[in-house]
């Protein structure tokens, strides 16, 4: 059977498959049985649905149905248990998405919980962080990010995102929603240039996978019409906002999406994003050696976050072959912090995870491309 062609039924919702469903004249209750079984069981073939009729399986599969996940080609383990993946999808293409276990060094913006694993009676509860990607590849082109460099082949459907967390759990062993797993949509692309599948991954992994869009961030590079969307979402992750640059002029040379949506533009926008009770904005800010990082640049940043709901997550570059920045010296990025947290700002320095396999922030590249030249 060709899977390109056919529809995968991972990334449907429960009504989409109620009306497939009863096209094969079966009852509604299979819906809910399958929707059980895919995000639920997390299963990934017919022959797994052990409480699905064979002849529905045989059915289904004429009509050219599915279920599917990414297939991992590569899975690569840092030296501090950062675990990259490397995810075929039907058509060739592939993804990279990364689980981190125990904490996440500040990437889901919970810097309020233990970090150390739970461990209740003899059950030992896994705890990590699954960053995964939007897009193969991405258009906007962000001097410092490695994924930039591939550009963008193409969105990923809300099933591709999906299915990139029911293998990174199943590979590990992990099930929510008993043991607790945050989601960060950091890994690459742009998720708001792909709005609509984007949130409806939120919505199934949420109500079918079991993790609580409490535990998800999205991360943005700046498309300021999308942050009063998401806002707007009975459904929504907490929102992580790329700033990066303290003034239009270094921003536009850093991320060109600045001369689409300048930053009058985008902090009115974080301005009024209507936080839930307890709730905060999450900046980011890659600190670039010389570039971006001087005590001028934390002051502009102090100026631009004040009156906001917000903390700023630091992230000293990571480095990777065609980037033309230094990482600066953790000195300086002290001294940067400092600058914010005496403003009232709270500011945490985001631990680096997985450089040594290229898994960290901005590092993100097809790894089959980022090997080429020595092929
Ligand atoms: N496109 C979205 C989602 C990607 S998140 C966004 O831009 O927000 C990836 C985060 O890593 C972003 O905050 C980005 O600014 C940061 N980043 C990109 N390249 C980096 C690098 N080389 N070193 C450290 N952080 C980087």
């Amino acid at each position: 059977m060709n899977r390109e062609k056919g529809t995968n039924l991972l990334g449907l919702e429960l009504d989409e498959l109620t009306t497939i469903v009863e096209a094969q004249g079966e009852p509604r209750y299979r819906a809910r049985q399958l929707f059980e079984g895919l995000y639920n069981q997390r299963y990934n073939s017919f022959g797994e649905f052990s409480t699905l009729p064979h002849s529905l399986h045989d059915n289904l599969t004429k009509a050219g149905f599915h279920v599917h996940q990414p297939v991992a080609e590569k899975k690569f383990v840092s030296v501090d248990g950062t675990v990259r993946y490397l995810l075929a999808l039907v058509d060739g293409q592939t993804v990279e998405t990364v689980w981190m276990p125990e904490g996440d060094g500040g990437e889901s913006g919970e810097d309020t919980e233990p970090s150390s694993q739970v461990t209740s009676g003899k059950i030992r509860l896994a705890r990590g962080t699954i960053c995964l990607s939007s897009q193969v590849g991405c258009a906007v082109d962000c001097e410092f990010c490695l994924t930039a460099l591939l550009g963008l082949k193409r969105n990923l459907s809300a099933g591709e995102m999906i299915g990139q967390v029911c293998a990174v759990l199943k590979d590990q062993g992990v099930s929510p929603p008993l043991d607790r797993v945050n989601l960060v949509f950091m890994g690459m692309g742009e998720p708001f240039l792909n709005y609509d599948n984007f949130v409806k991954a939120v919505r199934l992994l949420g109500a079918g996978v079991g993790i609580p869009p409490t535990r998800m961030t999205v991360s943005t590079a700046g498309v300021v019409p999308r942050i009063s969307d998401l806002g707007r979402e009975p459904i929504r992750p907490r929102l992580a906002i790329s700033l990066n640059a303290s003034n239009d002029q270094l921003r536009t040379r850093l991320m060109p999406i600045n001369k689409k949506w300048n930053l009058d533009q985008l902090m009115a926008a974080a301005r009024e994003y209507p936080l839930r009770p307890k709730e905060r904005l999450t900046f980011e800010y890659v600190l670039l050696d010389e570039v971006n990082d001087s005590a001028e640049n934390a002051r502009q940043v102090v100026e631009l976050v004040r009156g906001i709901r917000a903390k700023v997550n630091l992230i000293a570059l990571n480095p990777g072959p065609g980037i033309d920045f230094k990482t600066p010296r953790p000195e300086r990025v002290t001294a940067f912090q400092k600058i914010l947290i005496d403003a009232q700002i709270p500011t945490f320095v985001r631990r680096p995870r997985g450089r040594d396999i290229y898994a960290a922030c901005g590092q993100l590249k097809r790894t089959v491309e980022l090997l080429r030249p020595s092929l």
